[in-house]
């Protein structure tokens, strides 16, 4: 069985004014089927809300703002890393601001590799 690391992991970088955050997408959860998704309906409100058993993200995801959010053509985007992932994750750096000229010029390409030495997968591809 994987076991996924805790170990609390740099998932920003600010040495430039591009901005990069690592996520992870829970469109990609959901397509996988992943058995560490969990569901969950708040009395209260009635909402269904979604998490991570592993805690590779840490927020927890309002299932109908999701599915709305898919429908468009951006689609719901990534929430911010909080672990190692493991290899069902999909995993992206999103930048903030893209512009051009030497202020957005990288200066830290390493931030670009998942945080995990089992992977080589260039993030990059996914920008
Ligand atoms: S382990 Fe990865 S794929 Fe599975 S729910 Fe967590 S973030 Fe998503
Ligand atoms: S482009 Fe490179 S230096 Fe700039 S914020 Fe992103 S990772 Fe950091």
């Amino acid at each position: 069985m994987e076991s996924p690391s805790q170990t609390p992991i740099q998932n920003e970088c600010r040495q430039c004014c591009s901005f990069c955050d690592q996520v992870v997408l829970p469109s990609g959860c959901v397509a996988a089927g992943c058995r560490y998704l969990y569901f969950y309906d708040e009395d209260r409100s009635g909402r269904r809300y979604m998490g991570c058993l592993n805690k590779i993200f840490r927020v927890e995801i309002d299932v109908e703002l999701f599915q709305e959010a898919q429908r468009t053509r951006q689609g719901y985007g990534g929430v911010r890393l909080t672990a190692a992932p493991l290899p069902v994750c999909e995993v992206a750096v999103e930048q903030a601001y893209d512009g051009a000229g030497e202020a957005f010029e990288c200066v830290n390409p390493g931030f670009f590799d998942v945080p995990d030495d089992d992977r080589a997968i260039d993030l990059r591809d996914r920008l």
